[in-house]
């Protein structure tokens, strides 16, 4: 009867994460969907803890009151523009803990009798895909939260390395498949964690957000196979929509940045960074009350916001913006590029949150061909969405990414707070071409002068 139970509650919260996925596909029912796929999650885990295989529950309680402490002060903690990082921290606990958990039940079994070959196999797949995810992605967050570098890091022989730790694990499953016993899940475990970090170190600038979506994919992974490992239904279900999902969305990363997902993985396209230099040149700079008029006399405004839109928490002063402009008869409209930011969606939830309107927010194919009618392009904190080096440089880290093609509008006005590269490291050619202009400030201040200029104007 409580087996019966734990299943039926299973299923429901299975129910509740296909829905919850299905929800999240708008932005409009997203909240729900979350909502939906948290309660699932608590009635998944509070349906476990009445497996009547559990006998003490002391270190369960344990388990949860540090799990539950450390995640909500991370979670109160973490700024807004963390919010990456956090995400792949995520990503890289949930790979760890499935492996953990295949770890501790091969080890708990061994010792009674010879467990059949494609349980060790699923043990393997658990326990590699898992600490390759969690090692992969600590130096995912290392390098989002800039305390390693953001570009590649190549180091002599680095894809046949790669290529080897990859073939010493598969190695090391089927030795574990043959002859079970603990050694090799042990070294299994060590050489996955250098798999990940082999495998993570050479992505760099702006092929980051692709192997980001594929290490979510790979949590998602390594839960379904620690499910069949415990022959956990709940499990195995919520890690192949998590699989599945990611692995969607690293589909769509890859076609986004023109990329295919092994030429990120395995030929450091960032490897060389341009050497084009600033020195010598200058920008054309302009004023928040030059500007002010500037947009007043246009009749088509792009706004093209960037992950400087997010460090500043600008989104309410953009918005302000769009009001004062939409109320002197301006058109405007945001041009979207889908890895602004530093998270799949980042400008779109900013935008929505500050409640600028869904239609305004155009997809970057849809926008691109109408740049050459358009006033002024005002980009916000975004510097690699627009680099034209990704068009022209063969030697530039971003070289194949569609980028928004602000260039070709009439006018381009850039806010920013210096000449610093964006994410990828890389000199902007944009910002020396004759039709463009330097706004140089927070674009947070910057747009509460340019509106306050605009409406006492
Ligand atoms: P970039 O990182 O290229 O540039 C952001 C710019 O914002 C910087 O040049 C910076 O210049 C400026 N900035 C920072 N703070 C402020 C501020 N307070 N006020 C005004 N400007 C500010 O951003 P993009 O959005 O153009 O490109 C995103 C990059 O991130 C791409 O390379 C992408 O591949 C990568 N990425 C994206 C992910 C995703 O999923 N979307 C995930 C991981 C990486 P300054 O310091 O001079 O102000």
């Amino acid at each position: 009867m409580r087996e019966s139970l734990i299943q039926v509650a299973y299923l429901v919260a299975s129910a509740l994460f296909i829905i919850a996925i299905k929800l999240l596909n708008s932005p409009r029912t997203a909240r729900l969907g979350n909502g939906l796929g948290a309660l699932g999650m608590v009635l998944g885990a509070v349906a476990t803890l009445f497996h009547q295989a559990i006998g003490r529950y002391e270190w369960i309680v344990l388990g949860v009151a540090a799990g539950g402490a450390l995640g909500t002060w991370m979670a109160l903690r973490v700024q807004m523009t963390a919010m990456p990082q956090m995400v792949a921290l995520l990503n890289g606990f949930g790979g760890g803990a499935s492996a953990l958990v295949g770890l501790g039940e091969a080890l708990q079994k061994l010792p009674h009798g010879d467990p059949p070959p494609a349980w060790l196999l699923t043990v393997g797949l658990s326990i590699l895909i898992g600490t390759a995810t969690l090692s992969g992605s600590l130096i995912a967050a290392g390098k989002l939260h800039e305390v390693l570098t953001g570009r590649p890091i190549v180091l002599p022989g680095h894809h046949y390395q790669t290529a080897f730790w990859l073939i010493v694990n598969v190695g090391l499953m089927l030795w574990a498949i043959i002859a079970p016993t603990p050694l090799p899940l042990w070294l299994l475990t060590a050489s996955s964690l250098l798999l990940g970090v082999w495998m993570v170190l050479p992505v760099g600038g702006a092929d980051m957000p692709v192997i980001v979506a594929f290490l979510n994919s790979l949590s998602g992974l390594a839960a379904a196979a620690t499910g069949f490992v415990l022959q956990n239904y709940l499990l195995i279900i919520a890690g192949t929509l998590v699989g599945a999902s990611g692995f969607i969305l690293t589909t769509i990363m890859s076609k986004a940045m023109n990329r295919s997902l092994w030429s990120v993985l395995f030929e450091a396209v960032g490897g060389q960074v341009s050497a084009a230099s600033a020195e010598g040149r200058t920008v054309r700079q302009t004023s928040a009350e030059d500007l002010a008029l500037m947009l007043s006399y246009a009749q088509s405004v792009v706004i093209v916001p960037g992950y400087g839109m997010a460090v500043s928490q600008a989104q309410h002063a953009v918005k302000k913006l769009l009001d004062a402009l939409q109320k002197k008869g301006v058109d405007v409209r945001f041009a979207i590029h889908p890895v602004a930011g530093r998270m799949p969606g980042h400008m779109n939830v900013l935008l929505a949150e500050a409640d600028v309107p869904y239609d305004l927010m155009w997809e970057m194919e849809r926008i691109n061909p109408d740049f050459p009618q358009v006033d002024v392009a005002l980009v916000i904190g975004a510097n690699d969405v627009v680099n034209p080096a990704a068009k022209t440089d063969r030697s530039s880290p971003l070289y194949g990414m569609p980028i928004l093609e602000v260039e070709k509008a009439r006018t381009v006005v850039v806010l920013k707070r210096s000449m610093n590269p964006g994410f990828a490291g890389v000199e902007n050619e944009l910002f020396y071409k004759p039709n463009t202009y330097m706004l140089f400030g927070d674009a947070k201040k910057s747009l509460e002068a340019i509106t306050q200029a605009l409406t006492e104007s």
